[in-house]
Parts: C-alpha cells; sequence; structure tokens
C-alpha cells in the first residue's frame, strides 16, 4: 500500500494506544505495539506486540529497531487520585521512559516522532475559576504545571524539540484534554472521570446516592477516543513542530456529567460530593483555535454519544462479569 510504514507505538496496551494501534492497520501500516502488558479487553491488531519496560533503554533499542515513525504514548499514569498520590513514581517512570524511547528512536535513524502530552502542562494559575479562559498552546509559559506528572510532560516536551534542533528528527507534540471512550479502564484506581461515573451509574439503582469527588462544581472538556485518534493521526501527517492542544472545547462541570451519564442509564440518581476527595484544578477547558487552523479539523464526536457508547460498553463490561448483580446494592447508599 502506497505510504505504508513501519510504525512503533508504544503504550500500545493502553487504552488511547490501542484505539491507535488498531487505526494504524487499517490504513495499511506495519505496527509494533509494545507495552509492559497486553491489552486488558481484546487482543492487538498489531503485527507485532512486544512486552517491554521502557523505562530500560535496552529495551527501547529493541523497539525501535527498524522503525520509521514512533507514537510514544506509553507512561506511568491514571486519573487525578493516582497522580496526586505518587509524583516520585510517575516523575521516575516517565522521564525515564521519553528520554530513552526518543534517544533509541534517534539511534535507530526514525525519521519522525509524536509524544504524547497533556494539558496538565498548563499553569495552574489558569485554571483557578470554574468559568476559566480556554487554555491556549502559548500559555505553558511562565511554566506552574501539575506538579510531578505535568512538569515530566514539559521537560519531555521541550526535549523533542532540542532532538529535532540538534538533530533533525521531526518530533510532533499533542496535549491532550480528558480523552474517554470504551476499552480504557474503569475501575481500581486508575481510571479517570468519565469512566468512574459510568461504572458508578451502571453499578446504581434508582433513588441510589452516588459519589462525586469534589463539590461537583469543576469544570473539564471531554474528548471521544475516535477523535482522539483521528487528530493524532493528522498531527503526524503534518509538518506542525510545536504542541497542540488535542479536546473538545466544550465545558461541563462534573455535577453535568454526572446529569448526561445518568440520563443515558435512565437512573433518579443523588450526588453525594466527597470534598476530602482530590478535583484537580478549579476549571479547564482548550482553546482549539490552533488545531482548526493547523488541521483544518476539529473533534466530531459530541459529549453525550461518546458517553452513549463509553456508558454502554462499561455497563455490558460489569454485566459479564455479574458485577451488577454482585455489587449492585451494596456499593451505594440509600437515601
Ligand atoms: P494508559 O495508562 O491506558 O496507557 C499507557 C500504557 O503505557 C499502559 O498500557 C502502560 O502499561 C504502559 N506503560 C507504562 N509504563 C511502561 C513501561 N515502563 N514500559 C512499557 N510500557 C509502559 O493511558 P492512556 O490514557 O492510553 O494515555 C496514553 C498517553 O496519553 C500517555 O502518555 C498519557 O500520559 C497521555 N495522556 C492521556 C490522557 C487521557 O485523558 N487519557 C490525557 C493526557 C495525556
Amino acid at each position: 500500500m502506497r505510504g505504508a510504514r513501519r510504525v512503533l507505538v508504544t503504550g500500545a496496551g493502553g487504552f488511547i494506544g490501542h484505539h491507535l494501534v488498531r487505526a494504524l492497520v487499517e490504513r495499511g501500516h506495519h505496527v509494533r505495539g509494545v507495552d509492559r502488558k497486553r491489552p486488558e479487553f481484546e487482543p492487538s491488531p498489531a503485527q507485532e506486540f512486544e512486552i517491554l519496560d521502557l523505562r530500560r533503554f535496552d529495551d527501547c533499542l529493541l523497539a525501535t529497531r527498524g522503525i520509521e515513525h514512533v507514537y510514544a504514548l506509553a507512561a506511568n499514569m491514571g486519573g487525578i487520585g493516582f497522580i496526586e498520590s505518587h509524583k516520585a513514581e510517575i516523575m521516575r517512570d516517565n522521564v525515564l521512559i521519553d528520554t530513552h524511547v526518543l534517544e533509541a528512536a534517534r539511534r535507530n535513524g526514525a525519521s519522525r516522532y509524536l509524544y504524547t502530552s497533556s494539558a496538565c502542562v498548563y499553569p495552574a494559575g489558569r485554571q483557578d475559576r470554574p468559568d476559566v479562559e480556554p487554555l491556549a498552546e502559548e500559555h505553558a509559559y511562565p511554566a506552574d504545571p501539575e506538579d510531578g506528572y505535568g512538569w515530566e510532560k514539559l521537560f519531555s516536551e521541550r526535549q523533542c524539540r532540542h532532538y529535532f534542533e540538534d538533530y533533525g528528527l521531526e518530533t510532533r507534540v499533542v496535549r491532550f484534554h480528558n480523552i474517554f471512550g470504551p476499552l480504557g479502564t474503569y475501575e481500581g484506581g486508575r481510571e479517570k472521570s468519565p469512566a468512574a461515573i459510568c461504572r458508578k451509574l451502571a453499578l446504581a439503582e434508582d433513588g441510589d446516592a452516588i459519589e462525586v469527588w469534589g463539590d461537583g462544581r469543576q469544570t473539564r472538556s471531554y474528548c471521544y477516543v475516535d477523535d482522539c485518534v483521528e487528530g493524532i493521526l493528522r498531527l503526524m501527517g503534518s509538518d506542525w513542530r510545536e504542541p497542540l492542544n488535542l479536546g473538545q472545547d466544550r465545558m461541563v462541570t462534573v455535577d453535568e456529567l454526572v446529569d448526561i451519564v445518568a440520563k443515558i442509564a435512565g437512573k433518579a440518581v443523588h450526588k453525594r460530593h466527597d470534598l476530602s476527595k482530590p478535583q484537580g484544578v478549579r476549571g479547564r477547558n482548550s482553546d482549539n483555535s490552533k488545531l482548526r487552523r493547523v488541521l483544518g479539523w476539529e473533534p466530531q464526536v459530541s459529549l453525550e454519544r461518546g458517553l452513549e457508547i463509553t456508558y454502554a460498553w462499561i455497563r455490558d463490561q460489569l454485566r459479564a462479569r455479574g458485577a451488577l448483580e454482585r455489587w449492585g446494592s451494596a456499593t451505594f447508599e440509600r437515601s
């Protein structure tokens, strides 16, 4: 096939990496997926899948051998509860993964490299109110990113820039804003808010109270995973070397997110706000002006449609495991 390449996806056993592998294979590329684990919910469609520890440089050299394009998605990460309580581990693991994969890609002669950064690079001071101004790419400096996870992302973004300047390796940097969808972690402590809320609603019965972290008035924008994959592929094919936001620019409160999922689930629930739980920044939204200009495109899937698909998938997962019957009434307070 014309334009077919040998590509590497790191983090191919994870949520976005798995979806990306499928899209790359469908487009005719030869994909090597690498991760510490295989995808949890279905087999990887990658032509090659290798279990490697990308904190180790020798494993990174193996991962990148014979590869033209690298999509770097491997990271030790999770939802707000995880990243706020594992800062040392996250910074140590991710700085090792990111520096080693990038250097190994260069040594093995890769021509293009896409790094997956995060909205967590933006300064706390710009996210201190629910009705915040959307975050534009240039707002990342002067830097005051999320402590731990965000600082490492910012460091690795700059490392990508210097690998282009010093070595000519074409690097692309994408800043994701809350990606969600099916085939993602929905329990265990690393899940993000959309998946956690879908799980709680799937397990709830009419009239139950469900726990919401924080006061529910914190705001976010959420982007469906198919749009995320489309944006990644478009950015990799572009000549844009600066960091680029990839997310939706419709901001909702976490309470509104709960209401949307409750409507999809067809359940009337009460919210029980737990102020002792971490809630992250107070408000966050993506400014998509540059995204539209650079890629001539923006995410298409509505929040409601994305949540419908995600809720149905999580509900079916729980059903298949018999969890709805087992845990349904025990997990929630009746009010
Ligand atoms: P994920 O946790 O599902 O996937 C990351 C994968 O990296 C996991 O499968 C994990 O096993 C793997 N990994 C971790 N340490 C490794 C190691 N030492 N060696 C090999 N593999 C290792 O996360 P995701 O949501 O798919 O995120 C993908 C990328 O996008 C990450 O870099 C993440 O920081 C970034 N990101 C995601 C979001 C989001 O909303 N999901 C937001 C901002 C940024």
